[in-house]
């Protein structure tokens, strides 16, 4: 029996950059603007080392001498305005990635196009981007962008268009927004916002499938990046665990000759690595 890892997973650029500016910027009052990852071990860390998560509903915390931290998600404009108002020092951990998403988002919008913005409605990076283009039209899936593209359709059949997506979205669950909206409205332009980090872990995954019997997912799972791994591998018919820790691996996996291990963009290297030992001591092996 062995295990086999992912060519590619855990830890993207953007998560390693806010999680290495949170960790130099302890010692003073710090806050960070909501969870700074979807990884409950590295935020039980931060808050040890004296970060505190900021809920973005707390709009009147006396913020004088405090930092705050965007995370890698990015936040509204309107949100920033606030917290320098309540007299933080922001310090910007939003994704490069994500920055240019927002971005690219204003500059369509202030170009006049209607914009379709895909993704996880309520995920953090998708409300940010949204705060940069108020009347974007959000959507979740492919239904609800024939749904939503029709309604513009009927209404405003001249309108020029463009589709940005969320950075954890999937490829396929993608094209099949964009080809849903293209029924109205052909020549909608296509924004390519889906990140390099996500698709490679897609990808390695997929490939992994086909060398494994089983699959762990390791990361959290409020992540959406790491819940699409997950739904990949169940899609590719491995039997799947998502697990935040090793203690949460079940016995049931010993009886797998190969075990497939990948993570989530937000998932601490030491963290795949004990998961990786605890594995080999469900009586796993690395070649
Ligand atoms: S997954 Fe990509 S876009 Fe998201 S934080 Fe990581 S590097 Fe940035």
């Amino acid at each position: 029996m062995k295990v086999i890892r992912a060519q590619s997973l855990g830890y993207c650029m953007g998560v390693r950059r806010a999680v290495s500016i949170a960790e130099t910027e302890t010692g003073k009052k710090v806050y960070t603007m909501g969870p700074l990852i979807h990884n409950p071990r590295v935020l039980e860390d931060l808050r040890q080392r004296g970060v505190q998560t900021l809920e973005t509903s707390e709009t009147s915390a006396d913020l004088r001498e405090a930092v705050v931290i965007i995370r890698a998600h990015g936040v509204t404009p309107r949100q920033e305005r606030q917290l320098v108002d309540q007299g933080a020092r922001l310090v910007d951990a939003t994704c490069l990635r994500v920055k240019a998403s927002q971005m690219k988002a204003k500059a369509l919008a202030e170009s006049g196009y209607a914009l379709f913005l895909a993704g996880e409605k309520r995920h953090g990076e998708l409300v940010g981007i949204q705060g940069y283009a108020p009347d974007c039209l959000l959507v979740g899936n492919a239904g609800e962008a024939e749904a939503s593209a029709a309604a513009l359709h009927a209404s405003a059949p001249a309108s020029k268009t463009a589709l940005l997506g969320q950075t954890t979205i999937s490829t396929d669950e993608y094209s099949l927004i964009a080809q849903a909206i293209r029924r109205y409205f052909p020549d909608i332009e296509v924004i390519d916002t889906i990140c390099g980090a996500t698709r490679d872990r897609q990808n390695a995954l997929k490939e992994l499938c086909q060398l494994v019997d089983a699959i762990v997912v390791a990361g959290g799972r409020d992540s959406a990046n790491t819940q699409r791994l997950f739904a990949i591998a169940q899609a590719a018919g491995k039997a799947a665990w998502l697990v935040e820790s090793a203690a949460e691996l079940p016995d049931a996996l010993a009886a797998y000759p190969t075990v497939g291990l990948s993570a989530g963009a937000s998932t601490p290297d030491n963290v795949i690595d004990e998961i990786e030992q605890a594995l080999q001591q469900l009586g796993v092996c690395c070649p």
